[in-house]
């Protein structure tokens, strides 16, 4: 059976509360709300929706503390970290409330018959998120705040392990003024997400989690014929051409590769490295990884998350990969991994396929820019890359020939409110932050004049 929602601290095993899920009739009647509430809600101007959003924005700053903290309890993130992900909720609502009205603008037609056309931006109407709990807020922001400016309404179903960060958005929108009806969490069961999905005034869905979730989700949306977007897991390629400083490259490396514990769906699961700084590049992770026991570093988010991790780490040890450092599970109840480095990683093996969710550096060898291409192209996933090298030229030509959603040069990652996040392959489709956010759930309807 599918378990409750339930917030467990992963850095202790211990249930703080556990939430019942929606009965159908409560299921029934947010449908209903949030289809009366699109009537409403898209009769107001872009203006006004997006100084709702503002006052989100505002919210979020204010409850930066305690929101945070909510997040370290549920999922174990460091909390530094997760204030940086409250921040850039709050940039990424600042940036839809500001630009928005641009955004959805009218665009003119220049029509050879000399008639007025116009291709408008109009809302759909009510639309379903399905949400992870990696990042519990900033994953939900990049959905609700360009469709909330947009005019769409949304019903909100969050991870299982994350019910108490998923009230407290519920709440910013509430102590915003936002009407009811525009942003419902919903405590929904599988079951119920597919009566969501099927019922006629649910316009879209869109969903960030693995790629079995995606294939899920995106099946009913074919189905019943509703748009989606899926934004699923990568195993990104970080290649590293050559170093001035291997040591820095390395721990830049290794910081991108820890953060949020490993468990970013853009996080550099693959670090490509040229043969002539390889030895120190693995040296100096080695020496960052080797100083660190369980319990030094935040946990995972679940007992389960570890498991699954430790087990494709295990199933390479076996086959005869090397494990420099780290790889040790803490005693206790707590979801504690000790920071890994790993070498030899061969195509039969588990870890070479799968995404590694959690903070295991995984280094490869190369001995020439073609090699590293290949070897960071040769993955089911597409969802982002680096390419590092003192000469700009030279990573651009690797990076440019990238199967990625995202590419970058000489920084692990470009990102922001206003720059586009997505990928291609099984990472999948559509694209969420930036302009191309809005740009989804629309309704570029064609208004012609004669
Ligand atoms: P899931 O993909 O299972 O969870 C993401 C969301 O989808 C959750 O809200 C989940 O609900 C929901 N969901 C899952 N299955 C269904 C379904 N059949 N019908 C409706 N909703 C569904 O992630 P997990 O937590 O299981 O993580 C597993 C792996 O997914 C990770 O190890 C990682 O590889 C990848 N992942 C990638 C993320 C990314 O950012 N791209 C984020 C999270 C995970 P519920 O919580 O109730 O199961």
């Amino acid at each position: 059976a599918q378990p409750a929602y339930a917030s467990t601290n992963p850095a202790t095993g211990e249930v703080a509360a556990t939430f019942d899920f929606a009965t159908d009739a409560a299921i029934g009647e947010a449908l209903a709300a949030g289809h009366g509430a699109f009537l409403d809600w898209r009769t107001l101007t872009v203006q006004e929706r997006a100084a709702l959003a503002k006052r989100i924005g505002g919210l979020f700053a204010e409850r930066c503390d305690e929101l945070a903290r909510i997040a370290v309890e549920e999922m174990g993130k460091p909390l530094g970290e997760a204030v940086e992900e409250v921040e850039f909720c709050q940039a990424i609502f600042d940036y839809y409330a500001e630009h928005g009205p641009d955004l959805a603008a009218d665009q003119p037609i220049t029509s050879f018959s000399g008639d007025q056309a116009v291709v408008e931006k109009r809302p759909i109407g009510l639309l379903l998120g399905v949400m992870p709990w990696n990042f519990p807020y900033y994953q939900v922001a990049r959905f609700a705040a360009p469709n909330m400016v947009l005019g769409n309404t949304m019903l909100l179903k969050h991870a299982e392990s994350v019910p108490r960060c998923a009230e407290a958005i519920q709440r910013l929108f509430d102590d915003a003024g936002v009407p009811a009806g525009v942003y419902q969490n919903v405590f929904a069961t599988f079951g119920q997400v597919e009566q969501i999905i099927a019922d006629p005034r649910v316009q879209g869905v869109s969903l960030t989690g693995s790629e079995r979730a995606g294939s899920r989700i995106a099946a009913l949306a074919g189905q019943h014929l509703k748009k989606c977007v899926l934004e699923l897991g990568g195993s990104d390629p970080y290649v590293v051409l050559d170093a001035d400083d291997v040591a820095a490259a390395a721990t830049q490396a290794w910081e991108t590769r820890i953060y949020n514990t490993g468990q970013a769906c853009n996080s550099n699961k693959r670090m490509i490295v040229m043969d002539d700084v390889y030895e120190p590049f693995v040296a100096r992770l080695t020496e960052l990884a080797g100083g660190l026991n369980p319990g030094d570093y935040s946990p995972l988010s679940s007992r389960t998350a570890l498991d699954r991790l430790k087990e494709v780490v295990d199933d390479a040890v076996a086959q005869g990969a090397t494990l420099h450092a780290g790889g040790v599970v803490g005693d206790g109840p707590g979801a504690y991994y000790s920071p890994a480095v790993l070498t030899g990683v061969t195509p039969q093996m588990r870890a070479y396929r799968e995404e590694l969710f959690g903070p295991v550096a995984v280094v490869y060898k190369v001995s020439s820019d073609e090699e590293a291409l290949e070897l960071a192209n040769d993955t089911d996933y597409g969802l982002g890359g680096a390419v590092f090298s003192s000469d700009v030229d030279r990573a651009t030509k690797v990076a440019a020939r990238l199967d990625v959603g995202m590419a970058n040069v000489n920084t692990p990652a470009g990102e922001g409110a206003e720059i586009p996040f997505g990928g291609v392959k099984r990472s999948g489709f559509g694209r969420e932050l930036g302009p191309l956010g809005m740009d989804e759930f629309v309704n570029k309807r064609m208004f012609y004049v004669k």
